[in-house]
């Protein structure tokens, strides 16, 4: 029997038994059967979505990665079309040496491509490029035996409902998808730590809109003034160098181990050392598109530092017209818990609205972090959930394991079209938890 598939952060611990099809034409008596015989099901693309939404009702899948196939590249125009479980890894590699990167890419290139237009994912360029829905120009949806042809102007309900659509309209069963000209692969950032949450916002202000890519670290253990301290990395692709495709060599974390290996001292360790090695002044630093988009896929399967327990990840945007107060709010709060980890990402958002009926962005700040599960956490989360509701924000369904369906209901209106178009044989313990 197959491993067990899980969502990346292990929790909640719902173990899914995955049933794979080897060719595009299979999928329609695959979907029928699965779904027949387990009363649902739910495509699952390579399980780096952290909470429930990637996991179905029934607790079987319908694993894509096996449909890996390029169909067709055009390298004038810069268009990938592919079957739905390439990752945007294996895109990388075949566009690169070409000159074309991916317009959009979330902090993980072992998405697939229809986890990433079923997420609608978002990257550091999201104030320049929208949500990867926007360059996504057609896709095949499998429902009712069907193949259907989706784009903005053919089937364009599904269309727009599929894109953030979490996997409940059916099966995406390949994409074509509009790249981006490059020169070179390097990236040319500009780093700079700065002290506060204020400063933060002065130089996503000042810097954001010249650059193709933003990104802040914030140390989330930070208190009083220094609340949101952090390191700003703004960057460009390279105008002229190699256009090499990054071979080195991944770690891996081999074991589970019986407890998890973060906590409030390696964590408040790693955040001081990390914030003062970063230049108080800017500097320009050149890198691999890697280490700049993907520091984390270098250590294959990390998740397992968490421990059997798992890990959630809270990310939350909150409009610009709150945005300071609310982040302050938050990030005060998670200090004085003492929890949170290494990894709280902080973002501008942008104004380019998303096809998707469901997508998360919206014009504001987004806020990303993890936490290892532990009792305690609810009462944090839901702390936090009430600062967020309150400034207007919402939850990324994509990181999420905890969210109150009442919250879900609010912040995403358009929930009920989605649930209207909904392939019946399709459901997710995600969707379950936040419309019944
Ligand atoms: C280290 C790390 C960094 C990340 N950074 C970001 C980030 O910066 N921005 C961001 O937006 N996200 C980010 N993510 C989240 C991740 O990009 C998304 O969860 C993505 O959707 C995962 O893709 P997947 O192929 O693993 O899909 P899964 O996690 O397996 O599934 C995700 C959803 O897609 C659906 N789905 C999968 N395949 C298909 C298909 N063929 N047809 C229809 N539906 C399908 C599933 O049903 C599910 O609802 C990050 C994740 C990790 C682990």
């Amino acid at each position: 029997m197959s491993e067990s598939l899980y969502s990346w952060g292990r929790y909640p611990d719902k173990p899914q038994r995955g049933h794979a099809a080897s060719w595009r034409d299979d999928l329609p008596d695959l979907l029928a059967e699965v779904s027949k015989s387990h009363t649902s099901t739910l495509p699952y693309g390579n399980g780096r979505s952290y909470g429930d939404s990637c996991l179905s009702t029934s607790n079987h899948v319908l694993q894509m990665r096996s449909l890996d196939r390029f169909i067709k590249v055009d390298w004038q125009l810069g268009t990938v079309c592919a079957e739905a479980g390439v990752t945007l890894a294996e895109i990388l590699t075949l566009a690169i040496p070409q000159g074309w990167f991916l317009s959009v890419t979330p902090g993980t290139q072992f998405a697939t491509l229809g986890g990433a237009i079923a997420n609608d994912v978002h990257g550091k360029n999201h104030h320049l490029r929208g949500t990867f829905g926007r360059h996504v120009l057609g896709f095949g949806l499998l429902r009712d035996r069907e193949v259907w042809t989706c784009s903005a102007t053919e089937n364009a309900h599904l269309y727009g409902a599929t894109i953030g659509g979490l996997g409940l309209t059916g099966v995406i069963t390949w994409a074509c998808i509009q790249l981006i000209p490059i020169c070179a692969s390097q990236i040319n950032s500009t780093v700079v730590r700065f002290d506060n949450l204020k400063e933060f916002f002065s130089l996503s202000a000042e810097l954001d809109h010249r650059h193709e890519y933003s990104v802040a670290w914030i140390d989330c253990l930070a208190k009083g003034e220094s609340i949101g301290r952090g390191v700003f990395i703004v960057g460009d692709h390279a105008g002229y160098g190699a256009l090499n495709v990054d071979k080195r060599n991944k770690l891996n974390v081999p074991l589970i181990p019986p407890l998890s290996l973060i906590n409030n001292l390696s964590l408040r360790a790693f955040n001081h050392t990390y914030w003062h090695a970063h230049p108080s002044q800017r500097k320009q630093v050149r890198s691999g598109y890697e280490p700049f988009f993907y520091p984390l896929d270098r250590i294959l399967q990390w998740n397992r530092v968490y421990g059997p327990r798992g890990f959630q990840q809270y990310q939350c945007v909150i409009p610009d017209s709150a945005a300071e107060v609310a982040m302050r709010e938050i990030l005060g709060a998670i200090a004085d818990a003492g929890q949170g980890s290494f990894l709280a990402v902080l973002k501008r958002c942008g104004d380019i609205e998303s096809p998707g009926l469901l997508s998360f962005p919206l014009p504001g700040t987004s806020l990303a972090l993890d936490f290892p599960q532990k009792q305690g956490l609810l009462p944090l989360f839901l702390y936090l959930d009430r600062i967020v509701h309150e400034a207007g924000g919402r939850l990324y369904p994509a990181k999420d394991a905890h969210m109150s369906g009442v919250d879900f209901r609010r912040a995403y209106p358009a929930w009920e079209q989605l649930e209207a178009l909904r392939d019946p044989s399709l459901n997710s313990h995600f969707w379950k938890r936040v419309t019944e």
